[in-house]
């Protein structure tokens, strides 16, 4: 079996995955939604980081996102995980891969260079309203040539056959693209030493997460990075992922209030038919949109907790339900919208800035 790490489709039957590709199931314990919830399903090698984390030992973070459109809600997901380790200690940086957008992506969404750094100029101040600090973040174009020359020299530790394993197909872009990633990843230690290092990622980029933790083991001076894997979020249709390239799936940071209402007005609902059913039998949350917003995003357990016991019992309907959704994310958005719009010079400067 193989992961095809650009396939948009949704990752399902985790255990067999873990098997098949030798990842353990989380089990470390931290007092926070984003882990009391079930969002974190697996990892690699974490328990170093969970040993800095409680030694008050040096640890290091790169996550990142392809600069090939606007971001939406599990985008946010990506960055509350990096603000998470980034607030326990983790030196930290955050990439936003124009290059790799515009390598791996559909040529006719991102057909050049510039068009994938117009997209970072937006997502940079995305990640800047959302709490990042300007120092933390770094565009893949404007990197300097010891940042090159070390992707370049990482290539010598591949090989033909290592590429076609993981991905089973050889692609002169992808292949550029993940050279980079790979960089990304390991360049942290270049900067900051070799000390434990965490990303996080959907369980569909492990292919990246094999192939670094391969080369790392055969490049001197260099710690084998350590990954935990997130359920993505689903799309707002049944049975899809929440997607860019997929509108209708997603709400994105910068839909407008009618949009947001539009879009979980008809998103899918673990509803019955009728009222009268609902009332009788209950909701399930479990398979539910809307409920899934609140467990991925809203930060009160006592809230999400009281909807999903309302629901099961018949005590809350969907209409209601919707309403709250709609009220809790476009207060979330019209917030983030304001700081957007004031980080945007600054997010220019930093896609902009010389190399270095
Ligand atoms: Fe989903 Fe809320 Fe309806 Fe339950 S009441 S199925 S959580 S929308």
């Amino acid at each position: 079996m193989q992961i095809d790490p650009w396939s948009s489709n949704k990752l399902e039957k985790y255990a067999h995955i873990f098997k098949e590709f030798g990842l353990n199931e989380f089990k470390f314990e931290f007092n926070h939604y984003l882990f009391s919830r079930g969002i974190v399903v697996a990892e690699r090698d974490f328990k170093k980081i969970y040993s800095a984390i409680n030694n008050k030992k040096t640890f290091l973070q790169l996550t990142g996102i392809a600069s090939s459109g606007n971001l939406h809600l599990g985008h946010k997901l990506d960055v509350d995980f990096f603000l998470f380790f980034r607030n326990l200690g983790a030196k930290s940086l955050f990439v936003v891969s124009d290059i790799d957008a515009y390598l791996s992506r559909p040529d006719s969404k991102i057909n050049n260079l510039n068009k994938a750094k117009e997209f970072a100029v937006e997502n940079i101040a995305d990640l800047l309203a959302l709490g990042l600090k300007p120092e933390e973040i770094y565009v893949q174009s404007n990197k300097s040539n010891d940042y090159y020359s070390f992707a370049f020299s990482i290539s010598k530790k591949i090989t033909e056959s290592m590429f076609q394993a993981i991905y089973g197909h050889i692609n002169p872009a992808k292949m550029s693209a993940v050279l980079l990633q790979l960089a990304d990843i390991l360049h942290v230690q270049k900067l900051f030493g070799a000390y434990p290092t965490l990303t996080g990622i959907g369980l569909e980029q492990d292919p990246h997460a094999r192939l670094t933790r391969d080369v790392a083991r055969h490049l001197k001076g260099f710690e084998t990075p350590s990954f935990f894997y997130f359920k993505h979020q689903s799309g707002l249709k049944q049975d899809s992922k929440m997607s860019s390239s997929n509108p209708d799936t997603a709400i994105f940071l910068n839909d407008s209030p009618s949009t947001v209402k539009k879009k979980i007005s008809r998103s899918f609902t673990g509803g019955r038919d009728t009222v009268e059913e609902q009332k009788r039998l209950g909701g399930n949350p479990d398979v539910c949109k809307v409920f899934e917003i609140f467990k991925f995003h809203h930060p009160d357990n006592e809230f999400v907790k009281d909807i999903d016991s309302k629901c099961r019992a018949g005590k809350l309907m969907c209409g209601e339900c919707k309403k709250l959704c709609v009220d809790f994310l476009n207060d979330f958005l019209k917030s983030h919208q304001e700081k957007h719009k004031e980080f945007l010079p600054l997010a220019k400067s930093i896609v902009f800035k010389k190399p270095y």
